[in-house]
């Protein structure tokens, strides 16, 4: 058997032990069933092929090789701007950690695997439901090209887990999942805010220094200002992701400091959606609602707020208020020059000109007042020439039909791009080059997540493995029935709750 073997040689115990770790004894699922392995991640990561039934088992927590040292972490956090104290892997559980050939280090995590000490009252448990939910939309986000944890296996627990209550009150089980997932490191945010809360000093000082030296090598590690560059590289990151998330229109729905990774990765899989109808006011997660603070226009100032909490969590090291805050005010900057960069390429323009943030501003309005797609629209500018007719090339873009009022607001924005597009100084076809470069064909909608549960739940795997086809290509239209808008049977159904 591979993996355990593998394994073996490469899981290594932290640096930090004893302080932010807990040993997890895993309760081993008597009868899980593999559902997706991830053939390409294996590889690239070191682990190699799927041999035998016990690799597959390791995959499910069901078989656990002896010497394998499975533990959570404690960490803290700010949930929805309110200080939560202590957290933790409520139900993630380090299961090793792997080097490449090229020495790349990955670690593994089993979600849903059963309770940690950090469990509190929870079950540690996941469902089938929120891990496919993971699983197709970390991949989807990696092959967009968007810092993320990765999903290596999903697999039925075969258990049955309870969550909901139904409305008559009786309770709602659903069919139980186990996933793997990988990153290079899950450090939070939440990590550090532990650590400072509790005064460990000496501890977060070793925590940080241990971040430097494996995750950001390029900060000179004997550096006197090396905690200054570290939160610097963080919030650089972290502007990155953000500025990411906007051109895809991904909603991450639960932005607390617990849930943002200090290596700026795309992390935990719950509540998100991407937008159909763009709109800088949505939010994806039930439980947002009405306050709406992790609405996607507010995602950039909720990464700087989070950020804030990190600058005072690391002020003990860093002892330097100045510093800080000069760091947390170029976020700002930064965050908007890089935004720009991003829309300018979206549009096709090879540079950001003076104007161009009013353009911008326009063409938000434009998308917001008249209920656009904002994948189609994207999608359908770029083959746009200047005799087309806009009324059939736009038809399927409009969640309600415009007024006159509006398709002639419309028909004048497509002029002001037309006269932006002749600033350009690179030629037509490289500018439709950085557009489709720029703007997927495919983004995973809610709707197509949540038919293709239900067909697995109904024993069928058809939907999933075209998304998993389409995800893994998507600047190239594969399935013209994924270039639509979401339909109308869904209108109502664009959100979910965190469990
Ligand atoms: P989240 O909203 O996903 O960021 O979760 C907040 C906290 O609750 C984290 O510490 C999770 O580990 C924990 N948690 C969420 N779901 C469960 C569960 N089913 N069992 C145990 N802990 C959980
Ligand atoms: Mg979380
Ligand atoms: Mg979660």
């Amino acid at each position: 058997s591979l993996f355990p073997a593998d394994l073996s040689g490469n899981t290594m115990q932290r640096q930090t032990p004893g302080v932010l770790l807990a040993a997890v004894e895993i309760e081993k699922f008597q009868t899980p069933e593999l559902i997706i392995f991830n053939e390409k991640l294996a590889e690239e990561i070191g682990l190699g092929k799927l041999l035998d039934e016990q690799d597959a088992m390791f995959l499910s927590a069901a078989d656990v090789p002896q010497h394998l040292q499975t533990y959570a972490t404690a960490y803290a956090g700010h949930q929805f701007g309110n200080w939560a104290g202590q957290l933790g892997d409520g139900r993630a559980i380090f299961a090793g950690e792997i080097a490449n050939k090229n020495g790349k280090k990955t670690e593994l995590q089993w979600k849903g695997a059963g309770a940690t000490p950090y469990s509190r009252h929870a079950d540690g448990r996941a469902v089938l439901r929120s891990s496919v939910r993971e699983y197709l939309m970390s991949e989807a986000m990696h092959h967009l090209g968007i810092p993320t944890t990765r999903a290596l296996s999903l697999s039925f627990s075969g258990e049955n887990v309870l969550r909901d209550m139904m409305y008559d009150g009786n309770p709602a089980y659903e069919k139980g999942a186990v996933m793997m997932r990988t990153a290079e490191s899950f450090l939070r945010f939440g990590h550090f805010e532990l650590l400072s809360a509790q005064q460990e000093i000496e501890t977060l000082k070793k925590l940080t220094d241990f971040t430097i030296e494996n995750y950001f090598p390029e900060i000179d590690s004997k550096s006197p200002a090396k905690y200054a560059e570290f939160f610097a590289e963080v919030s650089d990151r972290t502007a990155d992701l953000i500025v990411e998330w906007y051109r895809v229109g991904f909603v991450h729905g639960v932005m607390n400091t617990d849930n943002m990774s200090v290596l700026g990765l795309t992390i935990d899989y719950g509540p998100f959606s991407f937008l159909d109808e763009y709109s800088l006011n949505f939010t994806s997660n039930t439980t947002d609602l009405p306050g709406r603070r992790y609405a996607f226009g507010n995602q950039a100032k909720i990464a700087q707020w989070n950020l804030w909490q990190l600058a005072n969590a690391l002020f003990p090291l860093i002892k330097d208020e100045k510093i800080l805050e000069k760091i947390l005010n170029d976020f700002s900057t930064d965050f908007w020059r890089k935004h720009d960069k991003m829309m300018a390429l979206k549009f096709g323009f090879n540079e950001v000109l003076k104007n161009d943030d009013q353009f911008f501003t326009d063409a938000q309005k434009i998308m917001e007042d008249l209920k656009i797609d904002y994948t189609l629209f994207f999608n359908k500018i770029e083959t746009l020439k200047e005799d087309t007719d806009l009324k059939s090339h736009f038809c399927n873009i409009f969640y309600h039909n415009p007024t006159d009022k509006q398709f002639s607001a419309f028909e004048k924005f497509t002029e002001s791009y037309f006269e932006r597009l002749k600033l350009n100084t690179i030629s037509e076809t490289e500018s439709k080059q950085l557009m489709q470069q720029n703007n997927p064909k495919f983004v995973l909608r809610n709707y197509l997540l949540f038919e293709c549960i239900n067909e697995i739940n109904s024993g069928k795997r058809d939907l999933l493995n075209k998304l998993l086809t389409a995800l893994e290509n998507p600047y190239t239209e594969i399935y013209p029935e994924f270039s639509q808008k979401r339909p109308s049977l869904y209108d109502g159904q664009t959100g979910s709750s965190t469990l």
